[in-house]
């Protein structure tokens, strides 16, 4: 049995007692993830400030077998972060530092817990910024963005995180500190960097990361479209891109959403009558944003727009995007806990693929409210339930796979953003075959050949579909 109390001793040598966490009522703080409804408190928590301090704790771990499990701010989805009953926990937070902003060759190298929207504080200043901005953006680490491969609401003309990143340091699994990628686009060779990005903390802890920045559009227009049906906001989609537009996002909501949302943070801006809202974001020269926003208001009309409102002025702007960005806490105000999914679809299906999700709702007895990142064909359907109620858990868990399943059945995916982490590994099989699975494994364990880097996450053993992990454990001291 790992010996917990010597271990903690060891790692204040590292990183000074103040950063080892281990009295069970401070642990209690790290026992989940944003997918709340699993629960494991960790047996011990270290939070290094440097590179050479995780490479450090990690030479240790490997030298003595014991998994890790590295965390960012914890507001992943999926139970990525999710600790390990004999696993370290590695959190990333005092890991917090710009190291280096580059203007001229257009990059910023930051710690890995730098928080998403810190990076374009730094640099917009000077009329840049950093285009992926998943909803979580003022309170998700860059580590996080990286290991989940994470999309936001500008991912639809801009690409998800694995655009943005140029180079990474890491720490192995055998605390050995390497580089992939650079401060430059391309670098021959296989393209480890875009391997790393995605693998949930399986393949070592990333440290610092170069990121690539953008010049500040010269325009951004936004427009809300209501409808009256989910289907006819989903064809708008498919319009808008058929034409030949790729605004910057787009984004649907439906009634229920529009009313959590008109209740929470009273928007005033989206019709609580509406079956859904479409958001559109135009940007670039201003006469370019100026033809394409009078193109697709014709396009949400001939779809039977009620309203076309637009918003060019920062602050009207920051109001229509207000309701969608506050959509997921919305939901505390009309059940007391959701779940939610991530597939991704192709968008002609949207309209098909959301009547099932609501006729599967229905079946299963549950609410589903949908907000998702609509140009991507991105779904995020938020299950209603009440923890409390016996199965209902069970019973949700069950409705988001027929979900995935669905996704999967129309030729899509059954992770958008949010990663496999603990929550879907076992759908894993409904996408790839075994031989697939196989060769992750593969590259897993070249990079991790004990098998200690968030092990049992995103890849499933045989046995794991049925597995439990929610069984609370607090360590002995
Ligand atoms: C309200 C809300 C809205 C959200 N909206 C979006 C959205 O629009 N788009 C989107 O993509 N996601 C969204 N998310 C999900 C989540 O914010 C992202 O997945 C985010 O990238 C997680 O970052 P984190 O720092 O919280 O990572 P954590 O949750 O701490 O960890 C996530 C995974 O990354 C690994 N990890 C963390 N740091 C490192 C590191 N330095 N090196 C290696 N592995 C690491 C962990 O082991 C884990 O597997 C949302 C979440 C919430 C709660």
């Amino acid at each position: 049995m790992t010996q917990w109390r010597s271990l903690a001793e060891e790692f204040s040598l590292i990183v000074g007692s103040r950063n080892v966490v281990c009295t069970p009522e401070e642990l209690i703080a790290y026992e989940c993830d944003g997918l709340t409804s699993y629960k494991q408190t960790p047996p011990l928590v270290v939070l290094p400030k440097a590179t050479a301090e995780v490479s450090q704790i990690l030479q240790i771990c490997d030298r003595k077998g014991i998994p890790f499990v590295a965390r960012g701010a914890g507001t992943g989805l999926s139970g990525g972060a999710l600790p390990l009953a004999d696993a370290v926990l590695i959190v990333t937070a005092r890991m917090n530092r710009i190291l280096q902003v580059n203007l001229d060759d257009r990059y910023v190298v930051v710690q890995s817990g730098v928080i998403n929207n810190w990076v374009t504080q730094a640099v917009s200043g000077a009329g840049f910024y950093y285009a992926p901005d998943p909803s979580s953006q003022s309170i998700c680490s860059i580590g996080g963005n990286v290991a989940e491969n994470s999309g936001g609401v500008h991912c639809l003309k801009y690409g998800v995180t694995v655009n943005h990143v140029l180079g990474l340091r890491v720490v192995l699994p055998n605390g050995e500190i390497t580089d992939l990628g650079g401060v430059i686009p391309e670098t021959p060779g296989y393209d480890l960097t875009g391997l790393f990005v995605g693998s949930e903390g399986t393949l070592g802890i990333a440290t610092e990361i170069t990121l690539k920045i953008l010049k500040t559009p010269e325009t951004v227009q936004v427009l809300l479209a209501d409808f009256a049906t989910v289907s006819s906001a989903g064809q708008t989609v498919s319009d808008v891109i058929s034409a030949g537009i790729i605004p910057g996002g787009m984004e649907i909501m439906d009634n229920l959403s529009i009313n959590a949302v008109e209740d929470t943070v009273a928007t005033n801006c989206y019709p609580r009558s509406a079956e859904a809202i479409l958001l559109i974001e135009l940007d670039g020269t201003d006469i370019e944003v100026q033809h394409s926003a009078e193109q697709v208001k014709r396009i949400c009309l001939a779809n039977g727009a009620g309203q076309v409102t637009t918003a060019i002025a920062p602050e009207e702007r920051l109001k229509l995007w207000k309701g969608r960005k506050a959509a997921f806490a919305a939901m505390g105000r009309i059940s007391p806990n959701y779940y939610v999914q991530d597939g991704v679809i192709p968008r002609s299906q949207l309209p098909f693929v959301l009547q099932e999700i609501d006729q599967l709702g229905h079946k299963f007895g549950y609410k589903v409210a949908n907000v998702f990142h609509a140009g991507d064909g991105n779904l995020h359907p938020l299950i209603l339930y009440d923890q409390k109620e016996a199965g209902a858990l069970e019973e949700v868990e069950a409705l988001g796979g027929e979900i995935l399943k669905l996704c999967v059945k129309v030729g899509g995916s059954i992770s958008g953003e949010h990663g496999i982490g603990a929550d879907k590994r076992c759908y894993m099989y409904e996408m790839f075959s075994p031989a697939d699975l196989e060769t992750m494994q593969w590259v897993r364990q070249c990079f991790d050949p004990k098998g200690i880097a968030n092990p049992t996450k995103v890849i499933p053993t045989p046995a794991t579909c049925g597995e439990r992990r929610n069984v609370p454990h607090i360590p002995n001291f």
